[in-house]
């Protein structure tokens, strides 16, 4: 078995500097070189894993095929790799000291104090290892989350240094991504930030082999000299990371650079042949030069912050762009939405999307939307919760049912249209403990969710406690919202379309999950094409 190599990338200076972008990018140009490549993210938080976070403290949480709540940062791995990622791509502190302390308390360390280091360093170390044991992967991208100098990070780039040690530097090597601030008034580029935390590093006893500078201009020659002489890189490791439009634009930008060549050579890996980068660059073409444009309204409680709906944005970019289209997307508060106010507030896009989410806040808003696509045949896609709101209406306001509701928001409505699974009702704890992952999905052959994925079988992922109740199943299908796939053990409903309507779907689990670059969703992809009105050219 050849030996796994291992490519550490850590932040400076300040956090969302890209570090998810920047590992994904370098994996895909290894990737495009021939090298299997996997990509890991380690957190410095205290959750077991970001499941039980509200979307407005990290963003999304992404969820993987095996059913682990992740980091977003997976979702990128995903789109720009298109291979799967796992629970082993995702380690939390929480996660490392759970299981330190299981072991403990099973006697693992008997007569031993247990401490940081070793044990919560050789956890650490053993997870890292973990993800490329299977002799999947010749390449091992670990990402360490936060910044160099937090307090809570220590551990991990501790381990970083032991596993460095053990292994060798060119088995193992750690690229520093900082800030190149510009200050306008002296019109200068400042690299002191950057020095500094390399400094910081050497402390924590890492000298950094290549360093990424995230900068908004050009860096000159002097600049990069200057770099690598303070920082102690060679002057051909100092990257720079200019701001581009889009995100995957950058791997281009990181082959002009070298990185991909710098990182082979400093792993003493050779470099083969050159990138193979056809259908990506086919895919950036599409989406700057789009022949058609589509508005969308995204309809959620979290659009304060973009990063809520990392996965369903990226997905439509990846439609628009298989559709020659350019998608712009309107996020709306459901808060907003309102009986006196619905129409004005959601008229002038093409298509609707209602957004997946917990709990009661602006539950009513979403509904209402579901009932200004229905009743105005405007195109609609409801993902999760956006599915069970279509529902919800429908029940309202086509069946009669008077107080239909889910009874995660009304525990006693009289038409619980929307109810807790069976599976649910004997849990009690809240961490990892909903349907989640991925489940096969049998689709009704001529639906409009079987003319976009092309086939009866399907598989998509689970975030959910909730589902349709299929008590109403006649009184729905005989009124005209339709059960068009179902799960083929559980019997559970897992889309519903209204096929009178132009594109009405709402589907129980999130496609949006396993859209990527080279493989652009079909539902989406399918939705989309329908949203693009003919006379819609740019
Ligand atoms: N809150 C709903 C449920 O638990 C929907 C979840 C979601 O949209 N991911 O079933």
């Amino acid at each position: 078995m050849t030996e796994v190599k291992y490519i550490f990338v850590t932040g400076g200076v300040t956090s969302s500097l890209g570090k998810g972008i920047i590992s994904s990018s370098l994996a895909k140009l290894l990737q495009a070189r021939g090298y299997s490549v996997t990509i890991q993210k380690l957190d410095p938080y205290i959750n077991v894993d970001p499941g039980t976070l509200n979307p407005y403290e990290h963003g999304e949480c992404f969820v993987t095929c095996d059913g682990a709540e992740t980091d977003l940062d997976l979702g990128h791995y995903e789109r720009f790799l298109d291979v799967p990622t796992s629970q082993a791509n995702n380690v939390t502190t929480g996660r490392v000291y759970q299981s330190v302390i299981n072991k403990e308390r099973k006697g693992d360390y008997l007569g031993k104090t247990v401490q940081v280091i070793p044990h919560i360093t050789d956890e650490i170390k053993r997870r890292i290892k973990l993800v490329g044991s299977g002799g999947k992967y010749e390449i091992v991208i670990t990402e360490i989350g936060g910044t160099v100098g937090d307090i809570e990070s220590l551990p991990y780039i501790e381990a970083v240094r032991q596993l460095r040690w053990e292994q060798g530097q060119h088995n193992c090597i750690v690229i520093h991504l900082t800030l190149v601030p510009f200050l306008r008034a002296s019109g200068e580029l400042k690299t002191k930030p950057t020095q500094h935390s390399v400094k910081m590093l050497l402390e924590e006893g890492i000298q950094p082999d290549v360093l990424v500078l995230r900068t908004e201009h050009s860096l000159t020659e002097d600049v990069r000299k200057k770099v690598a002489l303070f920082c102690n890189v060679e002057p051909g490791a100092v990257v720079e990371s200019i701001d581009v439009s889009t995100i995957y634009e950058v791997p281009l930008r990181m082959q002009e650079e070298l990185l991909d060549v710098t990182v082979l050579r400093k792993l003493g890996l050779p470099s083969g042949h050159e990138p193979v980068l056809d259908e990506w660059k086919e895919f950036l073409h599409k989406l700057k030069n789009p022949a058609h444009s589509v508005k969308i309204a995204l309809v959620g409680k979290y659009v304060e912050l973009a990063d809520a709906y990392k996965s369903i944005s990226e997905a439509f970019v990846h439609a628009g762009a298989a559709n020659n289209a350019s998608v712009d997307l309107t996020f709306i508060h459901s808060e907003e939405i309102e009986e006196g106010n619905y129409t004005e507030k959601l008229t002038g896009y093409d298509c609707i999307v209602v957004a997946p989410g917990f709990g009661s806040r602006g539950i009513e808003g979403k509904i209402l939307t579901a009932k200004y696509a229905r009743i105005n045949d405007i195109p609609f896609l409801g993902i999760c919760l956006g599915l069970q709101c279509a529902v919800i209406e429908f029940a309202r306001n086509v069946l009669g049912l008077e107080g239909a509701h889910s009874t995660e928001i009304n525990p006693k409505a009289r038409n619980p249209v929307i109810d807790l699974m069976e599976e649910q009702k004997s849990v009690t704890e809240k961490g990892g403990t909903m349907r989640l992952g991925s489940y096969k999905c049998e689709v009704l052959h001529g639906s409009e969710a079987w003319k976009c994925y092309r086939k009866e079988e399907i598989t998509e992922r689970h975030r959910h406690r909730y589902e349709f109740n299929s008590k109403y199943l006649e009184e729905f299908r005989n009124a005209g919202m339709i059960p068009c796939g179902t799960n083929p053990e559980s019997g559970l409903v897992e889309i519903m379309e209204i096929p009178s309507n132009r594109w009405f779907v709402g589907v129980q689990f999130h496609p949006e999950y396993s859209s990527t670059v080279l493989r652009p969703h079909p539902l989406f992809a399918g939705f989309v094409k329908a949203c693009i009105k003919t006379d819609n050219k740019i």
